[in-house]
């Protein structure tokens, strides 16, 4: 129970400094904001019968250095149509991992289903580094995503079977933006229009590194065995539907 409250503290901390104005802009830094930046923070407590503040938890910052960080997650269970999931806090300042829906500029949270969320903490930052690699690039210190959202309880487009959106098992990314440790930042696109150079070597890495991770269960009669969908073109191939982002995904035969 005592570990149960510090994790609350925790991504109770995290809101408070969420959707500052570090993504603002094409000067996106990850540098960690100061509560300074965050006034509200004394503004919110909750106030006792007696008139006086409730103090909240002190934050335990011991327990971020034990906890992978790559997406910050909350995890108290959403009921969604189809499943439950968790939600990725993409505004996080913690996190190696943040992301946005449909902007250059603005952070925003996602639904993860727990097994989605998995995958995504165990594998998208190492899948990440290997393209990284691959493509001759700096191995990042921060990831910033921007993409086309994840749940949504719809088909998937041309069929009558439910889409893994409808399960918030899929995220539809547009960009990945890195940031190295110098500070510089390099965008690799998803869109066709820039699959060449050294951002086709990367948006075929790392699609190849998702699929190497899913489970053995997942074999090529199931739906969505690769992990991805992209654009018709790639190794792994794809569709003219993927061609502006990447269909990231966990599918159902992963369990
Ligand atoms: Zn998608």
């Amino acid at each position: 129970m005592i570990k149960q409250k510090k994790i609350t503290s925790l991504f109770f901390a995290i809101s408070l400094t969420a959707c500052s104005s570090q993504f603002q802009g094409a000067q996106w830094d990850s540098g960690i904001p100061s509560t300074q930046e965050s006034p509200i923070e004394e503004e919110i407590l909750p106030i006792g019968q007696d008139g006086t503040p409730i103090q909240a938890d002190p934050i335990d910052h011991s327990f971020e250095s034990l906890v992978e960080t790559f997406f910050a997650i909350n995890r108290t269970l959403v009921r969604l149509a189809h499943d439950f999931s968790y939600t990725w806090q993409g505004c996080s300042s913690i996190a190696l991992v943040s992301g946005g829906y449909d902007s250059d500029s603005k952070c925003g949270n996602a639904f993860f289903q727990p097994l989605f969320e998995k995958q995504m903490n165990y594998y998208f930052f190492q899948c990440v580094e290997r393209a990284s690699l691959q493509a001759k690039l700096s191995i990042p210190k921060k990831i910033f995503i921007n993409h086309y959202g994840s749940y949504n309880d719809r088909a998937a487009r041309g069929t009558n079977r439910l889409s893994l959106h409808a399960y918030a098992r899929a995220l539809d990314i547009v960009n990945f933006n890195l940031l190295d440790e110098t500070g510089r930042i390099t965008r690799i696109s998803t869109n066709v229009r820039n699959y060449r150079g050294t951002t086709k070597i990367f948006y075929d890495e790392f699609r190849q590194c998702w699929k190497e991770k899913m489970p053995a269960s997942c074999t090529p009669n199931q739906t969505e065995y690769k992990g991805s969908i992209g654009i018709p073109q790639s190794p792994l191939g794809g569709n003219n539907l993927h061609n502006d982002h990447i269909h990231l995904s966990y599918a159902l035969c992963g369990g």
